[in-house]
């Protein structure tokens, strides 16, 4: 998905002298296997050198060079033979986890998030801050950020891991450059660049920056490190302050001409329904965004940073477990403007699936009725083709994830892009 993101740091494989000598086909072609065998390895963790060799249609000789060159970048591991086989065992290689690791940071209306994942998924620091950014300087809000990003660096340092690169994800409209527009929700945040911000406030060397909006991020931690594997097609909603929806398509995201899509909160769900902080007028986020959806349950809607008091999420998810009858209708009625919407997307977009993510998650068990309702009788392929709707299997860790596997990812598709040196020895 590299193509589509144009805020690298540095673009390795343009400047390393090393590559000048090696014929530019014979480079082209020694890039492309690396990236085939390392995403092999990736996909299904366990294969040897001569599985690797029938599942690539490559030789074993010049798979195991393949091997030994990304073995030697410290990007893939070989284990000892697995044991209860017929015959000569082979020995699993899987990417390392001692690899490069990849830094993620969400910022959001009431909380910044951050994690550091290693190069096979795994969230190995994590930590998250109650703040409440809206009114705050992007300053304040990313020193905040920076100092618990910073923690985490130096337990990666002492866990032996290398950080390699950042990824930051914003409720709002990132263009490809990384340049956060507009967050209606934040309002001081416009025309900076958080991740390069934050790059400089870390004082580290980074190789790889990206910016994104959360919901898109939420989208490709989903795609990546969420339970189902199957899925490659879907629309991911993200429940927050505002409604965001990250768009997956074979895999892929689909983030519009300039970067600025999903924003599926702005979709007009009563054309005469209450203003709207973008200048519209009955947008979904004024029906079923967080603060609305409070509201409309008769509780506080100033967000409590605290998730324990009154006000907040789970004390929604109680009363409607509780059955209370306000609860309920508006839940029903959040569910009910999130399907007419989502209806409108999946005219255009065909998609088999929605992930609730977010705060929707939580409420799933509310919401997918009144959704997959709207959704049987507005989408127009519904009655052979249902879309299914699913919860996110990363909850409120999705965006966080997302944007730390933009590192590792990007590695793994090209990994001779970040380490020149392995085309020298492959
Ligand atoms: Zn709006």
């Amino acid at each position: 998905m590299a193509e589509g993101n144009r805020n690298f740091a540095r673009m390795p494989y343009q400047t390393g002298s090393q590559l000048a000598r090696v014929p530019a086909r014979q480079q082209l072609l020694k890039r492309h296997n690396l990236s085939l065998v390392l995403r092999q390895v990736t996909a299904s963790r366990s294969l040897s050198r001569a599985q690797l060799a029938a599942r690539t249609g490559l030789t074993k000789a010049t798979v195991s060079t393949l091997v030994d060159a990304l073995m030697d970048a410290r990007l893939v591991v070989e284990r000892d033979p697995e044991r209860g086989f017929i015959g000569r065992p082979g020995s699993p290689l899987s990417l390392n986890p001692q690899g490069p690791s990849g830094l993620g940071m969400e910022i959001n209306v009431d909380y910044v998030s951050c994690c550091v994942v290693d190069l096979t998924g795994a969230v190995r620091f994590r930590k998250t801050i109650v703040s409440g950014n809206r009114l705050l300087r992007p300053e304040v809000v990313l020193q905040r950020a920076v100092r618990a990003a910073s923690l985490m660096w130096r337990q990666a340092d002492a866990a032996g891991l290398t950080v390699f690169g950042l990824g930051v994800g914003v409720p709002g409209l990132v263009d490809f450059d990384g340049v956060l527009h507009r967050a209606p929700n934040l309002l001081e945040w416009q025309g900076i660049a958080p991740a390069e911000v934050v790059a400089d406030m870390l004082g580290r060397p980074l190789q790889s920056l990206y910016c994104d909006n959360e919901a898109n991020l939420a989208a490709l931690g989903e795609l990546w490190f969420g339970i189902r594997n199957s899925l490659r097609d879907f629309v991911f909603v993200s429940g927050e302050i505002g409604v965001g929806a990250g768009i997956v398509i074979d895999g892929e995201l689909f983030r519009g001409v300039q970067g600025l899509g999903g924003e599926l909160g702005h979709v007009t769900v009563d054309p005469m329904g209450p203003a709207c902080k973008c200048g519209g007028r009955g947008c979904l986020e004024r029906v079923a965004g967080r603060e609305a959806l409070l509201e409309a349950a008769g509780l506080p809607v100033e967000v409590s940073p605290d998730r324990n008091r009154a006000g907040s999420v789970p004390e929604l998810v109680a009363r409607a477990q509780a059955g209370e009858p306000t609860t309920l209708y508006s839940l029903e009625k959040a569910g009910t403007a999130l399907g007419i919407a989502l209806s409108a997307f999946l005219n255009v977009l065909d998609l088999p699936a929605v992930v609730l993510g977010g705060f929707y998650a939580e409420l799933a068990p509310w919401l997918i009725g009144p959704v997959t309702s709207e959704l049987h009788d507005r989408v127009v392929n519904h009655s052979w083709s249902p879309t299914e709707v699913v919860v996110s299997s990363l909850g409120a860790e999705a965006s966080v994830r997302g944007a730390a596997g933009i590192t590792t990812r990007r590695i793994i598709d090209d990994p001779s892009a970040w380490f020149p040196e392995i085309l020298a020895r492959a």
